[in-house]
């Protein structure tokens, strides 16, 4: 049996290259955020693992051209790190990017990270009470506590289409924009209109000889109200003290009351729809052959409502085609719909999104038993305690987890509540060593049950198909109410929900 001492110093033990009180998967907003929680907490032993060699999670790898947040900035930030030289109020990758840089370096977390470390599997170990982490690169790591911010929106999915091998031209999709390739001249086929689609369509479409969208439901736009900021804002912000806090709160207070329309009554949407109508038809004022196809037919929130002030715009010029007939096969000179007609194309880009319910996919997860994270997650239906714990899975806890997303309002604001709760839980478990925290199973089912019961009244579940949505109909992504009453529930969580044992006195799992 391998014991595990103490909290600090890097130790290889029998089966592991090396061994550490905690391991954080992703240095994105989640990881960020867990890592200078678990310094805060005096936790110091612990190593930051991702897959790629820079920073900044899903803001290192969109890089497509548009890319941008459809959250403001002041908003969409860590509450404990207030950047008053926002150069807008929606802010580009790169802006972001560099953020997130800034306060990962200077926080002095570059000791901590192992880039290049992929996560391959993890084994939980009864006997020793702690995770064994295999990477891709062959390195295997040892952690009491592992804390996963790898993100939901990671895996970027390519739908399985026939003909796909043939293809003849270049493909890639938006996460993974392929920068050498120039689009000058092109023929281009992109597939999806979501948000992705939405953001890049426009900054391509003048290169392009000829860019054929390819719709299958159409999204809700709104506009977008982006600006860029003055530098007496800027000034204000750096100076005036209370400033940029109060413009935080008054952004807050903004997009929290939107979540009424999502899960009060879909009625409420029936207004915002009636400004996306508007917005598309004025954007659209001499081509109303297309109103028809741009509008959707399900309620405004069930899917993502986008924004966007050059989407439409960019479908009324000459060269492009908005297709929506469906994909029949993908063809060596390009797409065949199912009417029968061939769209050549040299370059298809894949906007078709990510598996946003596979949560630690590509991941294999082993818990207790051998138990496997994504059958009890996705086959038995099980979902999760605070979006943090899974029942089987002791010591294991997930940022952006489960029912934790959010339709209205900035992830960020939910990321720093689960930290809070997770660094708080971590003081009591390291009260004694060797303890293992994990949800019961009653209490996770309690919990799962009313979250289920109250998202069966919400807009996600009025009728469309989205991401949003599980195989087998859960919403398994979505927090169904305002985010101050996440905080609260983590804040104040039901302690007799979690059950801290010692590793050696293990039970099987329910
Ligand atoms: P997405 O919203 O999931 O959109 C995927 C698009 O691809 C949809 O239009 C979908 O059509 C289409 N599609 C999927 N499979 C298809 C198929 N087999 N044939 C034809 N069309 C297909 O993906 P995304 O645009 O990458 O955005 C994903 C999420 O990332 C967003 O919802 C958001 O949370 C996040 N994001 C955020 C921002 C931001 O500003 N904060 C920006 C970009 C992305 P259907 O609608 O018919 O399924």
């Amino acid at each position: 049996m391998t014991e595990i001492r103490g909290n600090s110093g890097t130790r290889p033990d029998a089966g592991a290259d090396e061994t550490v009180e905690a391991i954080i998967i992703g240095n994105g907003f989640s990881g960020i955020a867990m890592a200078i929680r678990l310094r805060a907490e005096g936790l110091d032993d612990f190593v930051i693992l991702d897959r790629a060699e820079d920073i900044g999670g899903t803001w290192r790898d969109n890089t497509y051209p548009g890319c941008a947040c459809d959250v403001p900035s002041h908003l969409y930030s860590y509450s404990f790190a207030p950047n008053p030289g926002w150069s807008r109020a929606f802010s580009g990758w790169a802006e972001i990017g560099a953020y997130l840089r800034h306060v990962f370096e200077e926080h002095g977390l570059r000791p901590h990270l192992r880039p290049g470390h992929g996560v391959a599997t993890l084994d939980w170990e009864a006997d020793t009470g702690t995770w064994l982490v295999c990477c891709h690169n062959g390195r295997r790591l040892r952690a009491r506590f592992v804390i996963n911010g790898s993100g939901a929106l990671s895996q970027p999915v390519i739908p399985d289409l026939p003909g796909l091998a043939d293809f003849a031209g270049v493909h890639f999709h938006s996460a993974e924009w392929r920068h050498d390739v120039t689009l000058d001249g092109k023929r281009i086929a992109v597939i999806g209109t979501g948000a992705s689609a939405i953001q890049f369509v426009p900054q391509i479409v003048s290169d392009a000889a000829r860019l054929s969208l390819f719709q299958r439901t159409p999204p809700w736009i709104m506009p977008k109200p982006d600006r860029a900021y003055r530098s007496w804002q800027r000034r204000a912000c750096r100076r005036i003290p209370g400033w940029q806090k109060l413009h935080r709160w008054g952004l807050y207070w903004a997009y929290e009351l939107r979540v009424l329309g999502f899960v009060v009554h879909p009625w409420i949407m029936r207004v915002a729809e009636r400004v996306a109508r508007r917005h598309m038809r004025r954007q659209l004022r001499y081509r109303p052959d297309l109103w028809a196809a741009l509008t959707p037919d399900y309620t405004m929130g069930c899917k993502r409502i986008l924004m966007a002030n050059d989407y439409y715009p960019s479908l009324a010029l000459p060269q492009v085609e908005l297709v929506t007939a469906g994909i029949e096969r993908i063809t060596p000179n390009g797409i065949r719909t199912r009417d029968g007609i061939e769209h050549d194309a040299d370059v298809i880009i894949w906007g078709t999104g990510f598996a946003a319910t596979d949560y630690m996919k590509p991941m294999r997860v082993r818990g207790v038993d051998g138990r496997d994270l994504h059958h009890t997650f996705q086959v038995e239906g099980r979902g999760s305690y605070l979006g943090i714990h899974m029942h089987g899975f002791p010591n294991l806890f997930l940022l952006t987890g489960p029912n934790t997303g959010l339709g209205h309002s900035s992830m960020v604001y939910m990321i720093e509540s689960a930290v809070g709760h997770i660094g708080r839980m971590l003081r009591r478990a390291r009260r004694e060593p060797r303890t293992v925290v994990e949800v019961r199973a009653e209490a996770q089912a309690r919990w799962d049950a009313r979250l289920q019961e109250r998202l069966k009244r919400t807009v996600w579940m009025s009728g469309c198909q989205s991401w949003y949505l599980s195989a087998n109909g859960r919403n398994d992504t979505l927090w169904p109410g305002f985010t101050f009453g996440y905080r609260s529930a983590v804040r104040r969580p039901d302690w007799q929900a979690l059950e801290l044992r010692s590793a050696a006195a293990a039970p099987e799992v329910a």
